[in-house]
C-alpha cells in the first residue's frame, strides 16, 4: 500500500516537501491548499508599483503540478485529529496521513493597537496586495502611510514613492535590522531621496479614520499599510501541538513536532547559534526541501543526517525602489547596492521560478 503524504499550504516550503519527495517510491502526495495559484509572495511590493499586476506574481497550481501525481485537494486546513491521524478541512472533509507537513505560512502579525484592524491594510499575500492596489490612487496627493521598517515596510514605501506621499514609522531607530548599520543607512539615503518621509523611533499609539497617532506626533493619512510582522495563523493553536511562547509548534532538529507531523517555512521557528533565522522564502524552501528528504529517508528506512537543519543563507536581497536595491551576497561575504543589487534580486525571482519548472517538469 502506498504511504499517504499530507502537505497543508503550497507556498515556497510545501512545494520544496514535494519536490523532494515526488520520486521516493510508492509515495501519495496530497496538498491540501485553498488557493488556485502559488502566489510568488516576495515579488508582490513590485504588484504595487503602477504598472505592476498581480497575475503576473503568481503560478497557477494547474500548470506546477500538472506532470505530477500530486493531487490537489483544494480547501484549507482547519485542525487535526490524532487518532486516527488526519486532517481536518473546511469543506467537512478528513484527510488521512502517514506523514504530515503543516506549511501554511504566516499570519501579519496585528497588535491591539485601536483602529489598527479597521483602518490597516496587511501585505501578506495576492489577495491583501489586490485590496491595497484597489485603495491606491497613484497620485501624489495621496498620502500613504507604511507602518513597519522591515524588508516588507521598505519595499513598499520604496516601490509607492514615485507615485505617492509615502511616510514610512518604524518604532526602533533604525530600519532593516536584518542587514548591518550601513547598508540600512545607504537604504535610509535612498528611501529619503526618493521623497520618502521616514519616522524611527515612535511606536504607534492608535489609528484614526483618517490619523494616525504616534508616541509624539500624528500624521495624516489616506491609505495605511501595515507591515509590523508575522504571527503564528491562528488554526495553528487549535492543532493539540506543543506551541513555544510565540505560538510556534515546537520541533526538534529536523522540524518534527510529532513523530509524525513535520512543519516547515514561516511556521518552524528556526534559530542558528541561539539566534532567530529570519522568516524568508529563501529559507522556506531550503528547510521545505529538508523536511521532504528527511520524510523520504524515512520512509526508506535510511539514516537522517545527524547534524539537523542549519541553513546558510546565500544572501538577502531587498528592492528600494523599481531600480534600485540593497543587501549582501555570497553567504554574508559581499555587500551590494543600487542598480546591481537591484539585478541581483530580479535574477534570484527567475531563478526561482526556473527551479519550479524544472522540479515539477518531466524530461
Ligand atoms: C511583502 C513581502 C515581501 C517579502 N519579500 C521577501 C523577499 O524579498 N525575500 C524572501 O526570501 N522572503 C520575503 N518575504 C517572506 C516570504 O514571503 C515568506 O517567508 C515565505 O513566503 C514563507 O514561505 P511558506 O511556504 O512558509 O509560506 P507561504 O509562501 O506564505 O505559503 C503558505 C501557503 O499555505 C496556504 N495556506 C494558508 N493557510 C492554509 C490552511 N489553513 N490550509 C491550507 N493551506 C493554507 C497559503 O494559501 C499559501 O499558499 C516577504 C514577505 C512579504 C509578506
Amino acid at each position: 500500500m502506498a504511504v499517504e503524504v499530507v502537505v497543508v499550504g503550497g507556498g515556497y516550503a510545501g512545494l520544496a516537501v514535494i519536490g523532494a519527495l515526488q520520486d521516493v517510491p510508492d509515495v501519495r502526495i496530497q496538498l491540501i491548499e485553498p488557493g488556485n495559484a502559488h502566489e510568488l509572495i516576495p515579488e508582490l511590493p513590485e504588484a504595487l508599483s503602477v504598472h505592476g499586476a498581480i497575475s503576473r506574481h503568481v503560478v497557477d497550481y494547474a500548470e506546477i503540478l500538472d506532470e505530477t501525481k500530486v493531487k490537489h485537494v483544494k480547501t484549507a486546513a482547519i485542525g487535526l485529529q490524532h487518532t486516527p491521524p488526519a486532517v481536518l478541512t473546511q469543506d467537512g472533509s478528513k484527510v488521512p496521513y502517514d506523514w504530515l507537513v503543516l506549511a501554511s505560512g504566516s499570519s501579519p502579525s496585528m497588535p491591539p493597537i485601536p483602529g489598527l484592524q479597521k483602518y490597516g491594510h496587511p501585505l501578506r499575500n495576492a489577495e491583501d496586495t489586490a485590496r491595497i492596489k484597489e485603495a491606491l490612487q497613484y497620485h501624489k496627493a495621496q498620502r500613504v502611510a507604511v507602518v513597519g521598517g522591515g524588508l516588507t515596510g521598505v519595499e513598499v514605501a520604496g516601490m509607492l514613492a514615485a507615485d505617492h506621499d509615502v511616510i514610512l514609522i518604524e518604532a526602533a531607530r533604525r530600519v532593516l535590522p536584518a542587514l548591518g548599520r550601513g547598508l540600512a543607512e545607504y537604504a535610509l539615503q535612498r528611501l529619503l531621496r526618493s521623497g520618502v518621509t521616514v519616522v524611527l523611533g515612535q511606536k504607534v499609539q492608535r489609528i484614526e479614520t483618517h490619523s494616525i497617532v504616534l508616541d509624539r506626533d500624528q500624521y495624516g493619512y489616506d491609505v495605511l499599510v501595515w507591515a509590523g510582522g508575522i504571527a503564528v495563523p491562528e488554526w495553528i493553536r487549535h492543532t493539540g501541538l506543543n506551541l513555544d511562547d510565540h505560538g510556534f509548534p515546537i520541533t526538534n532538529a529536523n522540524g518534527q513536532a510529532t513523530d509524525r507531523i513535520f512543519v516547515a517555512g514561516d511556521l518552524w521557528h528556526v534559530t542558528a547559534d541561539g539566534k532567530d533565522v529570519p522568516a524568508t522564502a529563501q529559507v522556506a524552501t531550503i528547510a521545505g526541501h529538508y523536511v521532504g528528504t528527511t520524510i523520504g529517508r524515512l520512509i526508506l528506512g535510511k539514516p537522517l543526517e545527524a547534524t539537523g537543519f542549519s541553513p546558510r543563507l546565500r544572501g538577502m536581497l531587498i528592492s528600494l525602489d523599481p531600480g534600485q536595491g540593497v543587501g549582501w551576497v555570497l553567504h554574508g561575504g559581499i555587500p551590494v547596492r543600487g542598480l546591481s543589487a537591484r539585478a541581483l534580486k530580479e535574477l534570484s525571482f527567475r531563478q526561482y521560478r526556473l527551479k519550479l519548472a524544472r522540479t515539477f517538469r518531466r524530461p
